[in-house]
């Protein structure tokens, strides 16, 4: 059986093994055969070059249109020279976890410039985007609670739900009313837990509607805003900021690092009793190493660059523009998305496939997006653009997807 992040259920062959134990090499080999047969077999590419638009993979130089590193920072010199500066003032490790002796002068300043650029009480930053979700959730709900989640939840959101041993119902993408019918047969506490920005999708969430929804119903809104931190909102602040609306109780909000701030670790948001509850009970922020102190300073530069440079924000803003003119002109099917997430659904997964390789043909990276990771019929060539990419580089996607068969 596979599940893929959202949940979906693949059935593989069953093993025909004859004993009663079934971990054996003989039975994990025909696990792996049967990803190949089922085209389910990943494997990683290698790259050679730092992160950017211009990468070299397996030898190859490609223009890339798949990372997240929406700001064009993850190499930007500056953010390098604060990693660097960080390692000679802090070292290395940590050293140990945040409640022994790890939590550093960096992780603290970090601390206080998020909670002042997201408009938050407090914030505590942790390890990853997948540990802050795993560890928010596990903390706040237990037996007896509910969880709501979008059908299309990133999978930290899923699993998450899964550890806490709380009951979790998904609603269909986006469905305020299903949402609150939910919430008002619920007889337990609860928690409404969504992406700000779907990850494969590109679409916001209903984050104002949420917001009120949370309110008159006494529940949580966990919001994660892993793609719209730093590209979306005033300064790029994020989603909330998109909509014009502040970080107030009951919303918890999460921030990943890794993604257009360029460097790694992720945060929590909120009221001051939540952070202190997180930082006391949260199972994924007390027994891990900290993060290494010189990650810090190097994401507090990248801070200072997203918060000072609108112009990577408005250059983003411009690429999309005419990224969805010219894709729509062409008669090729967009999603409604407005952020640097541009899925181009090509239906069937051998068409996406086939439109991946005739892309790479022309030294373009762009992935195809299959099921079960997205419903049947709706495979597609997930188009992701940074500040970093030029105008000449657009076009010179936008030649070759004129060349796909379907386009005109
Ligand atoms: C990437 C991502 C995460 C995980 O963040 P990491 O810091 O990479 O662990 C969580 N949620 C969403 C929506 C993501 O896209």
């Amino acid at each position: 059986m596979l599940v893929d992040y959202k949940g979906i259920v693949t059935k593989l062959p069953a093993c025909s093994h004859p004993r009663p134990r079934d971990l054996t090499m003989t039975d994990l080999d025909q696990k792996l055969q049967a990803l190949r047969d089922e085209n389910l077999f990943r494997e990683r590419r290698l790259l050679q070059s730092p992160q950017g638009v211009e990468v070299t993979i397996d030898n190859e130089p490609l223009l890339a249109f798949c990372s997240n590193d929406y700001l064009g920072l993850a190499a930007d010199p500056r953010v390098i020279a604060a990693l660097k500066q960080g390692a000679d003032n802090y070292g290395v490790g940590s050293g140990a976890s945040h409640l022994v002796t790890g939590h550093s002068t960096p992780h603290h300043l970090l601390e206080e410039e998020l909670a002042d650029f997201v408009g938050a009480e407090r914030v505590l930053v942790f390890s990853t985007g997948y540990m802050a979700n795993i560890g928010v959730v596990s903390a706040l709900m237990g037996r007896n609670s509910l969880i709501l989640e979008d059908k299309l939840n990133h999978a930290s959101l899923i699993d998450a739900a899964r550890l806490s041993r709380a009951d979790s119902r998904r609603y269909p993408h986006g469905d305020l009313a299903r949402v609150e019918q939910l919430l008002r047969e619920a007889n337990t506490p609860v928690m409404m837990a969504t992406d700000a920005v779907f990850s494969m999708d590109g679409d916001l969430a209903p984050l104002p509607e949420l917001v009120a929804l949370a309110r008159k119903y006494n529940s949580w809104l966990l919001a994660d805003d892993a793609h719209g931190l730093g590209t979306l909102g005033e300064h790029g602040q994020g989603s909330f900021s998109h909509f014009g609306i502040g970080l107030d109780d009951p919303t918890i909000y999460i921030g990943t690092l890794g993604k257009a701030f360029g460097t790694f670790g992720a945060f929590v948001a909120g009221s001051d009793t939540l952070i202190e509850t997180l930082l006391q009970t949260a199972r994924t922020y007390i027994y891990t190493t900290a993060l290494p102190p010189a990650v810090a300073e190097a994401t507090r530069e990248s801070l200072r660059i997203v918060k000072s440079e609108d112009w990577r924000r408005e250059h983003l803003r411009e690429l999309i523009a005419k990224f969805r003119a010219g894709v729509t002109e062409m008669g090729l099917e967009l999603m409604p998305s407005d952020t640097a997430i541009q899925p181009i659904v090509l239906g069937s997964a051998e068409a996406a496939l086939a439109a991946t390789s005739r892309l790479r043909e022309q030294g373009i990276l762009v992935p195809a997006i299959r099921p079960p990771t997205v419903p049947a019929g709706t495979a597609r060539l997930r188009i992701t653009f940074s500040a970093a990419h030029t105008d000449a580089q657009l076009q010179r996607l936008l030649s070759a997807l004129a060349e796909l068969p379907g386009a005109k």
